[in-house]
């Protein structure tokens, strides 16, 4: 099996040999494109390796001689010839991109020999030695694991010591005396000699990026993305250019178009003279790319033209890095850039316009994240609070929180509940789990695509960066901006999009839909099969849920019309009552309220279905706690005057008594409560009806239908329909004709699913309760296994996902397609849909579009998801 693959040999399409980086580089290489040659250690060679228990194989070995030969042969260097050395970098790369994750080696190949002869070649001793010492400085970190801040605080005592404010001020001289403290810390540390053999330096750190895979950071950002563990990474060995040899150098890193807007233009930034991370690292702030056009213009124009190039043939954007060295252009790598919501939408948009992707294939693009995004807030301009700062506005989105200085405080803070704002000077690869549990990112120094602005746009967090007027400093815990210091636990307020903050809490505006996502909407819209239907309990959201473009309502919760406070009270007069007649007259005091709401929910979604489910809740849901109760009791028990109120409260204590229950969840619910009080579902029903029959006097046409929950057996279903039914025949009256509504079951028991032939030919649809039909099929309490043993069961990857987030389609999901198979047997034209959580969940979306159901119902603000990812699936 081949494990080494030079650069001229791959392509685009090898990505899971030779991992993103590589597969580009070949596919750059085959283009024509100016990369600096080199070759990839396939991720087959990185399992053999792990599998060999950590032993490069003698085929590898042979391998990586043979291809290291041809490049030798190629360039007529060779790797630790003190005439003519041969430098290269190592570079990690894995299948999925996975930023600042796994480090890079570059300069590999200088020992003190070759060291002197890099300085005699080029004539410029201090370059050289700044190579060597960087080259030291990288292996001792990422290769013996030596933590950088060793090696910076020599590099800083140096300077100090000779009075350089920078490192471009240091000498060969100054440089030389650094190496000679670089190799004692590593002597001291690792502890081994630094190897002057090349080879040895080579095979050390191939070792390294191999076992990088499995560092911590690179397991919890995999986790975060579901990328699998058994991938392994591939490993680049590209030769040397240097972007650090002079003013006609640079380094810098350019997107095609702006990931923050989607503009089309060329966006990035640049640093004349330094070498590969220098402006990733924040350490110097760059500049920004259209400085090059100036500065270099012929560089310039060629990158423009390598972009647009790449552009087309990805079909995508890119985000490309180059190096420039005696004002010729290197392309280091390309891959499809991040972008945020708002550009992935408009670039998505464009790229249709442009001719360059079909509307099929720009819906594809969609990611969930990015429409999550734009459904995220911004300021309200108009009640923003005193300014703090303004830095470079590195991912959109407004947040309000405390601040922390450091990861570990960000974690334990937000863990009790508050809302974080991580501010750091700049952040690393160390801090993700702050990162990944803050509302927001400040930090003091970087570009925008600094570790902080990436990671920040990737998880769709707001991010500040570069804010050079703050003076953070975690150590203190607090930091000063002109004239003002924040400590640690003050409000603040941060508008990513336009990179201020502010002190205080600022109020936060919702989303808007953008032009972009309109448009993709309307081209979802004519692809998709799936219907969208919105779960709203009141006008309101009715109206919202229309707003978003909601084909209907899936799931209407009546009860929820119940906890305001004046209903609240008559309904616990009528779980209260002890005999029916009591009960009925609390009952009819409900009505009216719920045809009201009925009316308006009715009306907001003319001519289009309404789905009502009728009282699902246990009733003790709806009496205050024991607990309460007896402290009420207590307090009015001395005082004379309450005698009534006693009584009552008593009698309130021994209802919840009667009504308590050990598993309410599998208790007395749903279709069980109209069974034994068929007066309560009548009164709902009635309720329905009559608002149907006073809004279609309006004109409206409306389509009511009542669905009946929690149904295991047919006979349930069949005795409430006919009750539907015969209320129906006595309130609709004339209006019976025009109103054609269906009476319906949820299919939350796995019961029903099972026996769903048998309840089909009392059902006009279906709607899969999948919360409940998910907590009884794994037998999960859905309200305990979250924080009881759920986490433990993905972490140790038991469960693939939460399933009450993305439906089991193994085990639930054959529930879900029986039922509906077994229906439609029955009633050919049966309807069917999902109405839980799931239906706002891409994955669930595409498995409801599989099976062929009609529709899926979610929250209004999921609804765009929602018909985005309906399109995907039928795409
Ligand atoms: P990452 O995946 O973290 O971006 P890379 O492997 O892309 O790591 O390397 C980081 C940077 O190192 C590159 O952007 C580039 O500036 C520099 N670099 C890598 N290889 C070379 C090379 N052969 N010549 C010059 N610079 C290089
Ligand atoms: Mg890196
Ligand atoms: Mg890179």
């Amino acid at each position: 099996l081949k494990q080494v693959y030079s650069f001229t040999e791959g392509n685009a399409q090898m990505k899971s040999t030779l991992g993103g980086k590589g597969a580009n580089l070949a596919e750059m290489t085959r283009r024509g494109l100016p990369v600096p040659p080199g070759f990839t250690i396939s991720t087959d060679a990185c399992l053999a390796y792990f599998q060999s228990g950590n032993q490069i194989t003698a085929e590898l070995e042979a391998g990586i001689h043979m291809a290291l030969s041809e490049l030798e042969q190629k360039t007529g260097l060779v790797l630790g010839n003190p005439e003519r050395p041969l430098l290269v970098s190592v570079r990690s790369g894995s299948v999925n991109s996975m930023p600042g994750m796994m480090d890079t080696i570059l300069n590999l190949g200088l020992n003190d020999e070759t060291a002197e002869a890099l300085s005699n070649l080029t004539g410029k001793p201090a370059f050289a030695f700044d190579c060597y010492r960087r080259f030291i400085q990288m292996f001792g970190n990422v290769v013996l694991g030596i933590e950088s801040h060793y090696f910076e605080s020599l590099l800083i005592k140096l300077k100090r010591k000779h009075g350089w404010s920078n490192d471009q001020e240091v000498t060969a001289d100054g440089w030389k005396q650094l190496i000679g403290d670089y190799k004692q810390c590593i002597k001291r540390m690792a502890p081994i000699d630094f190897p002057q053999d090349v080879k040895e330096q080579l095979r050390m750190a191939v070792e390294a990026v191999f076992r990088s895979w499995n560092n911590e950071r690179a397991k919890v950002y995999r986790k975060i993305h579901q990328i699998p563990d058994s991938q392994g990474t591939a490993v680049n060995v590209q030769i040397m250019v240097f972007g650090n040899k002079g003013a006609d150098c640079g380094t810098g890193v350019v997107f095609t178009r702006n990931p923050s807007t989607g503009e089309k233009r060329l966006f990035g930034e640049y640093l004349t003279n330094a070498q590969g991370e220098d402006v990733v690292a924040g350490v110097r702030t760059p500049l920004p790319i259209s400085a090059l056009a100036d500065e270099m213009p012929d560089v310039y124009n060629q990158l423009v033209q390598s972009a647009e190039q790449l552009e087309l043939h990805y079909k995508d954007m890119q985000d490309i890095e180059f190096t420039v060295e005696h004002g010729k252009l290197y392309l280091l790598q390309t891959r499809n850039g991040k972008r945020n919501a708002q550009a992935a939408l408009k670039i998505a948009v464009d790229l249709v316009k442009e001719g360059i992707l079909t509307k099929e294939e720009s819906l594809q693009r969609i990611e969930v994240s990015h429409l999550d995004q734009l459904l995220h807030r911004g300021l309200d301009e108009d009640a923003v609070t005193e300014l703090l700062g303004t830095g470079l506005p590195a991912s959109p989105g407004a947040a309000v929180g405390q601040v922390v200085f450091d990861a570990d405080t960000a974690v334990e803070w937000s863990q009790s509940g508050k809302k974080v704002i991580l501010a750091r000077p700049e952040t690393t690869p160390e801090d993700i789990h702050g990162l990944l549990v803050s509302e927001a990112v400040i930090t003091s120094r970087g570009g925008m695509t600094s570790h902080a602005a990436v990671v920040a746009r990737g998880m769709g967090k707001p991010c500040i960066s570069g804010c050079e007027e703050a003076r953070i400093v975690p150590d203190d815990k607090k930091f000063t901006i002109g004239q003002r210091t924040i400590e640690e636990g003050d409000w603040v307020t941060v508008d990513g999009a336009s990179g201020r903050f502010f002190a205080g809490i600022v109020p936060l505006k919702e989303a808007e839909m953008t032009p972009e996502l309109l448009q993709m909407l309307v081209w979802a819209d004519e692809v998709r099969d799936l219907k969208v239907y919105a779960n709203a309990d009141n006008p309101q959201d009715a109206e919202i849920a229309r707003k978003f473009g909601a084909e209907g309502i899936g799931l209407c919760r009546t009860e929820h019309m119940f906890f305001a406070p004046e209903r609240l009270a008559v309904i616990q007069r009528m779980i209260l009552a002890d005999r029916t007649e009591a009960r009925i007259e609390a009952l009819q005091e409900l009505l009216p309220m719920q045809r009201s709401d009925f009316e308006g929910i009715f009306r907001q979604m003319a001519g289009l279905p309404v789905t009502i489910r009728l009282l699902d809740p246990p009733l003790h849901e709806f009496l205050p706690k024991l607990p309460e109760l007896e402290h009420r009791l207590a307090q009015i028990a001395s005082d004379a005057g309450a005698a009534a109120e006693e009584t009552e409260l008593r009698r309130m204590i021994r209802k919840v008594h009667e009504l308590h229950e050990s598993n309410p969840m599998l208790g007395h619910r749903g279709c069980r409560l109209g069974i034994v009080y068929p007066e309560i579902y009548e009164m709902q029903v009635e309720a329905i009806f009559q608002a149907a029959a006073a809004v279609m006097d309006e004109g409206t046409s409306v389509y009511p239908e009542v669905m009946i929950p929690l149904v295991g057996h047919a006979g349930e279903l069949q005795v409430l329909r006919s009750l539907v039914d015969d209320v129906g025949q006595r309130i609709l009256g004339t209006h019976k004709g025009k109103c054609a509504y269906k009476v319906g079951t949820m299919i939350e028991v796995p019961r029903a699913a099972l026996t769903a032939k048998q309840i089909a030919p009392y059902a006009d649809f279906f709607s899969f309760g999948t919360n409940d039909l998910t907590q009884m099929t794994l037998g999960y309490s859905r309200d305990d296994a979250e924080g009881k043993f759920l986490s433990h069961y993905l972490d140790q990857k038991l469960l693939p996902h939460n399933p009450f987030e993305v439906l089991d389609t193994e085990g639930v999901g054959q529930l879900v397609e029986m039922a509906v198979t077994n229906g439609r047997a029955v009633k050919p034209q049966l309807k069917t849909g999902i109405c839980g959580e799931h239906g706002g969940d891409q994955e669930s979306i595409f498995f409801c579009h599989q099976i062929g159901l009609d529709y899926v119902s979610c929250s209004p603000y999921r609804i765009p998801l929602a018909r985005i990812a309906a399109a995907q699936a039928s795409v």
